[in-house]
């Protein structure tokens, strides 16, 4: 297991903010993972679980322990029944290019994600509310450590998933891995798909700049229209791309906030529901 002290964020996040954490601890496998949650549940100490770092704001100073996850459950496995089973470690596009392999198909729309399988069954990765698309179509199972007993249970079916919101999202869990059934597509269907995607979001979305994705998982596109452009520090709402900040100047969590802070303040002062899809680590 790695250990890190006093260690920078900045390769950790997408949005490329420069955050110092107290302790890190990289997990190389399954049972170093366990040991981990093992001590921290004896000590009663509160963690974070990183993965890719896609969705995270990073705090200038984080306290609790980080335990960072890409790097304990990095296996793949396709099964005689026509499943895959995919360690919550390992990045979507590896995934994609294991299941071109095997010419299965399906999440092609998540070739332009920096996630990991952990963190896109987590946040139930998709494509946006109006397309009714995301991972969780092709869950067949999750193993997941139960921290509160510390067993390792499965959720079996896709029943408890909504857009962006996943079963675990209210559980005390480590995703460990999921097994999924894509649906059977030759690989010159999938490659052309993959490439489609990859040129709509250097066409539509702001991925030059260090981001997050989308804020809002659930907002007033008209406000968040209104919004672009506005900036904050380091921090702005895209000029491109709706409902996305993008860091343009070293910006700090506290311009991300105000720029967040401003559009729920619209929000409310038109009755708009919204809810922040952005996770914070404090
Ligand atoms: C350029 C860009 C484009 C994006 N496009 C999309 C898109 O099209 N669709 C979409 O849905 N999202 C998109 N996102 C958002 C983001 O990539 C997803 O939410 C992604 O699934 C997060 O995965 P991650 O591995 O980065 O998780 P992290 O950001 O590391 O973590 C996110 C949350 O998941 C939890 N978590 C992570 N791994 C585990 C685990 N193994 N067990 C339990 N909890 C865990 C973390 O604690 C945290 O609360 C985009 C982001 C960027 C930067």
């Amino acid at each position: 297991m790695k250990i890190y002290n006093e260690i920078d964020l900045y390769r950790y996040n997408t949005m490329k903010l420069h955050s110092i954490a107290r302790i890190m601890y990289e997990p190389e496998n399954v049972d170093e993972l366990l040991a981990i949650f093992r001590k921290l549940k004896k000590e009663g100490t509160a963690f974070y679980l990183l993965s890719a770092g896609s969705n995270i704001v990073f705090g200038a100073r984080i306290e609790r322990p980080i335990v960072y996850l890409m790097s304990f459950n990095t296996n793949m496995s396709f099964g005689e029944d026509g499943t895959l089973e995919c360690g919550a470690s390992v990045r979507i596009q590896s995934l994609l290019e294991k299941m071109k392999e095997f010419s299965l198909g399906g999440i092609e729309y998540l070739a332009s994600v920096p996630s990991s399988v952990g963190g896109a069954v987590y946040m139930n990765a998709g494509r946006g509310r109006k397309m009714k698309r995301s991972i969780s179509d092709y869950i067949e199972s999750v193993r997941y450590l139960d921290v509160a007993d510390m067993q390792i249970k499965n959720i079996y079916g896709n029943d408890g998933y909504l857009y962006r919101t996943s079963p675990f999202q209210s559980l005390n869990t480590v995703i460990l891995s999921a097994r999924f059934k894509f649906v059977k597509q030759d690989v010159d269907i999938t490659n052309r798909l993959i490439k489609e995607r990859l040129v709509y979001s250097q066409r539509y979305l702001s991925a030059d700049k260090p981001s997050c994705g989308s804020v809002f998982c659930l907002m007033n596109p008209v406000i968040m229209r209104l919004l672009r452009g506005t900036g904050y520090g380091g921090a702005i709402f895209s000029k491109k791309t709706s409902n996305w900040i993008s860091n343009i100047d070293n910006a700090k969590v506290g311009d991300i906030e105000v720029l967040i802070g401003k559009a729920i303040r619209w929000h409310k002062v038109f009755f708009s529901k919204y809810k922040v899809e952005i996770r914070f680590f404090r």
